[in-house]
């Protein structure tokens, strides 16, 4: 039981800096985002590990190896992403998920390594686009680990 949604708590989306003045500690994640990753933990029926929550723009501009984007849906204003892990599942085996959670398959969704990118920004974002066949379709599991 989370103390902003049935499943997440503050916490766990604040940002990662050292700056007290950090106005990503401040601000709550968008409700459209905590009820998305509600959804998305059911459907997985395991635990959602948020590595990456709201990030202030002096966090996200510092970011290694690859700073943030500039209109990272991070950022405070925004606030609507997260990258995630989901407990015992494979990064091609998250995104399936992720897609069947309208939210998200009308938004943002990336895939890394070993986590996804997930928001709300109300339309379609794919990325890597090496990734992707089409928005909703994978490309073969050779081409997606050649390019993670
Ligand atoms: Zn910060």
């Amino acid at each position: 039981m989370g103390d902003l949604s049935l499943y997440f708590s503050r916490r766990e989306f604040k940002c990662h800096c050292n700056d007290p003045d950090c106005r990503g500690k401040k601000v709550t994640p968008s409700f459209v985002l905590l009820r998305g990753l509600d959804t998305l933990r059911k459907l997985a029926g395991a635990p959602i590990t948020v590595n990456r929550g709201i990030s202030c723009e002096k966090h996200n501009k510092s970011l290694k190896p690859i700073p943030g984007a500039k209109n990272s849906r991070h950022l405070p204003w925004y606030a609507d992403a997260a990258d995630i892990v989901i407990k015992g599942k494979s990064v091609r085996e998250m995104a399936e998920l992720a897609l069947q959670v309208a939210v998200f398959r009308y938004g943002g969704i990336g895939i890394y390594k070993n986590r996804i990118h997930v928001d709300t920004r109300n339309y379609i974002a794919r990325w890597p686009k090496a990734c992707w066949q089409t928005q909703t379709e994978f490309k073969t599991l050779r081409e997606m680990e050649k390019t993670l």
